[in-house]
């Protein structure tokens, strides 16, 4: 069984990968910005409360966020997953590590401000299934269809300029510090995020093999 956390920026082609290495090697994907837009979507109470933060590019409260993946994680005991977009604050991790969860590998995508911008502004991402695509470096085969599932690929509302860079700005301050935090367990595998999206894929499956 192994237990992934991918960390990077917005934009840094963490739903990307995530997407493949669930086909490739049947992880769980559990992706704390997709269950929170689910919920916004739903306009459930709490999809209310998140939807304020999520638009300013600001993280919403761990009373919201940490029990919603205990839960997750809790129900599928003895399964390999990859969670992407939790932890992202130091204290969120100590929520992990304090329930009894550890992560094997935690796979860091290095990207510059720059190309986050210059990604984020083609970005397109399915509505239903959540698939991420791009105008100019990840075409769908059709335009604004998903080749997944068929559905149509919108813009998401946190992906216009002035949002992305300050969710930018919440990852270098609040996120990245997990960086130093999990490297003190060894734990911690590099990729140059600004690489083609198969190369990356290749490390990547090399270095989940390799564990
Ligand atoms: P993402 O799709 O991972 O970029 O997440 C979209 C948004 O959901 C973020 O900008 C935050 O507002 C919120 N969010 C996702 N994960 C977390 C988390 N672990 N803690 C707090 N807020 C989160």
């Amino acid at each position: 069984m192994k237990k992934v956390l991918l960390l990077g920026a917005p934009g840094s082609g963490k739903g990307t990968q995530a997407k493949y290495l669930v086909d490739e090697f049947s992880f769980k994907h559990i992706a704390m910005g997709d269950i929170l837009r689910q919920e916004v979507a739903d306009e459930t109470e709490l999809g209310k409360e998140a939807k304020s933060y999520m638009n300013q590019g600001a993280l919403v409260p761990d009373d919201v966020v940490n029990n919603i993946v205990l839960n997750k994680l809790q129900s599928m005991a003895n399964t390999s997953y990859l969670l992407d977009g939790f932890p992202r604050t130091i204290p969120q991790a100590k929520f992990l590590e304090d329930n009894g969860e550890a992560f094997d590998l935690v796979i860091y995508f290095h990207i510059t401000l720059e190309r986050v911008l210059d990604r984020m502004s083609g970005r397109l991402t399915c509505k239903t299934c959540g698939a991420s695509f791009h105008k100019k470096y990840n075409k769908p085969t059709k335009e604004n269809i998903c080749d997944n599932c068929g559905a149509t690929l919108i813009v998401r509302d946190d992906d216009k300029p002035e949002t992305v860079k300050k969710r930018y700005e919440t990852y270098i301050n609040q996120t990245e510090p997990l960086l130093s935090h999990y490297n003190k367990f060894n734990i911690v595998f590099e990729v140059n995020a600004e690489d083609d999206i198969n190369i990356i894929q290749e490390k990547i499956k090399e270095r989940i093999i390799r564990k």
